[in-house]
């Protein structure tokens, strides 16, 4: 690719963390003409999960996932495509077969991205652990989930160690309209309001769904996932173990709760949250858990009014390292606070390789910008990069988690579409805006 000249002469900016993150952003910056020292710790230092001293390390599945446009992942690939990533040139050039998924070969994925940068003559790769930040100097802090101790506790001085957490808890998320909606009410409890959909249990329901969750198959711990759980955030099957009735007064508490169908209280209800403004996805709140996904999707269809419950995202509890980035982070990926500060990849609260290649992309190409003294860019909310910058940004959420991208954070389609082609319509109007915001980008460089 040929590099972009820049208008205005720049200072080197500095990218903590040569992982998915960190590689897009550098090459971003540099293929801008701003120089970069690009920080990683590896050989040097190890994560718990990195084993290989180059780049862009795979610290698990080979898989990119999806391919098709209809899928938000498969779009987002298609967007970062088009605005010049290196990960996803990494990925065509190494890619192994895979039905419909992109995947890559690990070694050959991290070889042509440490390649890559080495050979960018505005990039430094200095390999040294970060353990201070200066936040006089631009700098992209994409250090990832497991970021090394100093640089998270330096990170705790910036946000305030109140936002910034080491363990996801993340309950599911379902879609909307894939809800049995004669069968849930809508209610708060003891008739404050009627902000969460409510799904009744009979007696006999809850025993089967507890038969069910008694039973299911739970993900191993990794050796450096201790299992030290808050009790306010136990995973459902580990309060399930402690008793039949324990799910009733925990998260599946019917006190103060009435069915206007029956005029009762159930015998016990699992409440949703609305997740977005959009009112698109409901989270199951409380359903934090260690099952197997499949196990998930059999497990949580057992609840009434989710039969036929599509997940946007399934639940997990692993070690991670990520900000709580609503109120804390502009849409330009830099802090409020310390505007020469940005984030990028999973620590800013994004959720697998793609997504965290994505918002490194994004950083970098903000940080080249703020470099060259032109103005910061954000994109479009309707494409997949803006929907991820917009859960970011999504101050209204009251339990940020990080997510993976799905189409449930786009903006609804305005035109009433069959569900089978919903997808390809998001797509077509994200690739669109994408466009035009690329031509209006160049336009005013
Ligand atoms: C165990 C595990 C398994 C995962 N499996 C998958 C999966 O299968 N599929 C998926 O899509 N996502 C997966 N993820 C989630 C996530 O997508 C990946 O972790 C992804 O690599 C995140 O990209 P990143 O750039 O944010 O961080 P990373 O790719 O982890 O890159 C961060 C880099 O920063 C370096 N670093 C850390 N601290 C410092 C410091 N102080 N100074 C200098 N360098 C530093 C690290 O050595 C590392 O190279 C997994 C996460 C974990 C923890």
């Amino acid at each position: 690719m040929r590099p972009l000249i820049p208008k205005a002469k720049s200072s080197p900016i500095a990218i903590v963390g040569g992982g998915l993150a960190g590689v897009d952003a550098a090459w971003q910056a540099a293929r801008r003409g701003v120089k970069v020292r690009l920080y990683e710790m590896k050989p040097r230092k190890f994560s718990p999960a990195h084993q290989s001293p180059l780049l862009g390390e795979l610290v698990c599945s080979n898989s990119l996932r999806a391919e098709a446009l209809g899928n938000a992942v498969g779009l987002l690939k298609e967007e970062m495509r088009r605005l010049g990533s290196l990960v996803l040139a990494a990925a065509g050039a190494t890619r192994v077969p895979a039905g419909k998924a992109l995947a890559v070969d690990r070694e050959g994925f991290a070889a042509y991205l440490t390649q890559a940068l080495e050979q960018e003559p505005g990039v430094e790769i200095i390999r040294e652990e970060v353990t201070e930040l200066d936040a006089s100097r631009t700098t992209v802090i994409a250090t990832g989930p497991l970021s090394s101790d100093a640089l998270a506790a330096a990170l705790a001085q910036i946000t305030g160690q109140e936002h910034l957490h080491f363990y996801d808890a993340i309950a599911p998320i379902v879609t909307a309209d894939s809800l049995d909606l004669s069968r849930v009410f809508r209610a708060s409890r003891y008739g404050a309001g009627d902000d969460y959909l409510n799904c009744p249990f009979t007696a006999e329901e809850y025993a089967a769904f507890y038969q069910a969750l008694m039973a299911a198959e739970q993900v191993p711990l990794k050796s450096f996932e201790e299992p030290r759980y808050f009790e306010g955030c136990l995973p459902l099957e580990v309060m399930a173990a402690r008793g039949y009735l324990t799910l009733v007064y925990g998260p599946l508490k019917p006190v103060g709760l009435v069915d206007p169908r029956s005029g009762r209280q159930p015998f016990a209800v699992a409440q949703l949250r609305q997740e977005n403004r959009e009112g698109t996805l409901y989270n199951l709140v409380g359903f934090q858990t260690k099952l197997k996904y499949g196990e998930q999707q059999r497990i949580f269809r057992l609840i009434p009014g989710l039969e036929h419950a599509e997940f946007a995202r399934l639940g997990s509890i692993h070690r991670n390292t990520f900000i709580h980035a609503p109120g804390l982070l502009s849409p330009y990926l830099n802090f409020l606070a310390h505007p020469r500060l940005f984030l990028a990849g999973q620590i800013s609260g994004v959720e697998g390789y793609v997504e965290s290649a994505a918002m490194g992309l994004l950083a970098g190409i903000n940080a080249a910008r703020q470099a060259q003294d032109l103005p910061l860019v954000m994109p479009p909310r309707a494409t997949a990069l803006g929907a991820l910058v917009g859960h970011l940004t999504n101050t209204a959420s009251k339990d940020f988690q990080p997510t993976n991208v799905n189409f449930g954070l786009f903006p609804p389609l305005t035109e009433r579409t069959p569900k089978k082609l919903r997808g390809e319509a998001y797509a077509a109007r994200a690739l669109e805006e994408l466009e035009n915001w690329q031509r209006q980008m160049l336009e005013k460089e």
